[in-house]
């Protein structure tokens, strides 16, 4: 939905004041102990930090990628691979310019803006917490005026206005004029789904929650196309569907609410909106929403385009546009959920090191199934060629199989807090007895157990526990 809809929802303006007690109280410090977790052990940094960041624009490193990939498979596994009613599209980030004016975008896509009498400092109207200036506390504003969100540019080497085109603030909208094209190719029968994850560009006044909000960011959206008059049914059903799947990849159910639109807050659009809401440290926000888009986009299209974007019903034999059940999901608002939710810290810490036992320890409580790195290996000391020899064996038997790391910097404690601290769920160390016996230790991150399992067996037993629930 347009932001400049969605302001008048009381979550906006809850999730706005808490933005302003996160200077205050910190929260426990939760988002800057994530912030700095994320850009030490490789997941998140600031883009184009050696010029001084870009401000709302984030790079994902190596582990941040690894994680939001697996994200997207668990996701497309989940709605596309094991359904039989919804095809995968993939599109570019700009359409024609035609889509916008179309889709309302051009016309409602907007935020109102404000701008300090005094020091000019730029600002959301309705981010403004007592109307007062967050840079120099004054009162003074110029009258707001309506901002659009959409990143303008221009094809080819003509600046003028016949050559603009715009970034997509939404993926949604390749569904809706691939309609046709994906129907027919695909002899798709109603209800059907078009999915899409890909790049979504923003240009928000106010940023801020490292990845909560950015300019550019992803989505992974679905258009579900049904009968009218099925679509309260659908709409029901997705809002579930949505909810189940952000569950099964680990988040706590206490952490999750839904928020229903309130019928003069919808998006011109929408006859009904849920979002998902998730605790975030910096308050309840919307971590994702169903919406229920009506025809509004299809007739809209064939209006704009002179193309019927229409549904023939052989077995009824009439032809109808269908309405669309929109389930849209922001991947980095997700994996910032997941980061939060993961995140423990053991006072005293759970492994002995050398150094301090006391130390605070870190384990991110990462689903297996999206923990970036899944198994780590480690020589029991280093200063023993045979033994550093046999595990950097290991570490090549598993690497065609799983994600893998090979660590032997620093006393095995240390090393097993390292991997913890990233959310490896299996580590497996490589000892005397392996030399011996042929088996190594394998050590569940959350149980601590440690099983001894022969190093032919490991590439089986480290897949079935993958795959266990
Ligand atoms: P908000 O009210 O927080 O601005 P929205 O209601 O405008 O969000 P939608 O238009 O419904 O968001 O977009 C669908 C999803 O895309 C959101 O639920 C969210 O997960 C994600 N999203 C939207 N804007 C951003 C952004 N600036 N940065 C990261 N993710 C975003």
């Amino acid at each position: 939905m347009s932001p400049a809809e969605r302001d008048s929802s009381p979550t906006k303006s809850r999730f706005l004041f808490l933005n302003k007690l996160d200077r205050i109280n910190p929260v426990e410090n939760l988002m800057q102990k994530i912030v700095s977790l994320a850009k030490r052990r490789g997941f998140i940094f600031q883009s184009s930090e050696i010029y001084g960041g870009i401000e709302a624009f984030w790079d994902y490193g190596p582990l941040g990628s690894l994680l939001k990939n697996n994200i997207k498979q668990e996701w497309l596994k989940t709605f596309v691979q094991k359904r039989e009613d919804i095809v995968l599209i993939d599109t570019p980030i700009i359409m024609h310019p035609k889509t916008w004016e179309a889709s309302g975008h051009l016309k409602n896509f907007t935020d109102p803006l404000v701008e300090c009498k005094n020091c000019h400092g730029r600002f959301r109207e309705d981010h403004l917490i007592k109307k007062e200036c967050p840079n120099c506390g004054k009162k003074d504003f110029t009258p707001s005026k309506q901002f659009n969100l959409m990143f303008k540019t221009f094809l080819g080497p003509v600046e003028d206005d016949s050559h603009i085109a715009y970034l997509r603030p939404e993926t949604a909208q390749s569904m809706f004029t691939d309609f046709n094209l994906a129907q027919e190719s695909m002899r798709l029968k109603l209800p059907f789904g078009i999915a899409q994850i890909g790049r979504s560009f923003r240009n928000e006044i106010t940023t801020g929650n490292f990845i909560f909000r950015s300019r550019e960011f992803e989505q992974a959206e679905i258009e579900y196309f049904v009968k009218p008059g099925e679509d309260e049914k659908f709409f029901e059903e997705w809002v579930d569907n949505w909810e189940n799947f952000i569950l099964n990849l680990g988040i706590k159910k206490e952490n999750l609410r839904r928020y229903e639109h309130k019928k003069e807050a919808l998006s011109h659009y929408s006859k009904r909106t849920i979002d998902i809401e998730y605790k975030y440290p910096f308050g309840w926000a919307e971590l994702t929403g169903i919406a229920n888009r009506t025809n509004y986009d299809l007739s809209q299209h064939s209006k704009f385009s002179g193309k019927e974007l229409v549904y023939f019903d052989e077995e009824t034999k009439e032809k109808y546009t269908p309405f669309v059940i929109e389930p849209s999901l922001g991947i980095d608002r997700l994996l910032l959920a997941l980061l939060c939710d993961a995140y423990q810290e053991i006072e005293g810490g759970r492994t002995e090191t050398t150094k301090s036992a006391k130390e605070t320890e870190i384990v991110l409580k990462l689903n297996k199934k999206i923990a970036p790195v899944k198994v780590a290996v480690l020589p029991l000391v280093k200063n023993k060629p045979e033994l550093v020899k046999k595990a950097k064996e290991v570490y090549q038997l598993l690497k065609p199989h799983f994600i893998c790391q090979y660590d032997e910097v620093g006393s095995i404690g240390r090393r097993y807090r390292r991997i913890d601290e990233i959310g490896c769920p299996f580590a497996i160390t490589v000892d005397f007895e392996t030399l011996e016996k042929g088996d190594v230790t394998l050590r569940n991150r959350d149980t601590m157990k440690q099983e001894r399992v022969k190093v032919e067996e490991l590439v089986k037993a480290i897949k079935e526990k993958l795959e266990e629930e």
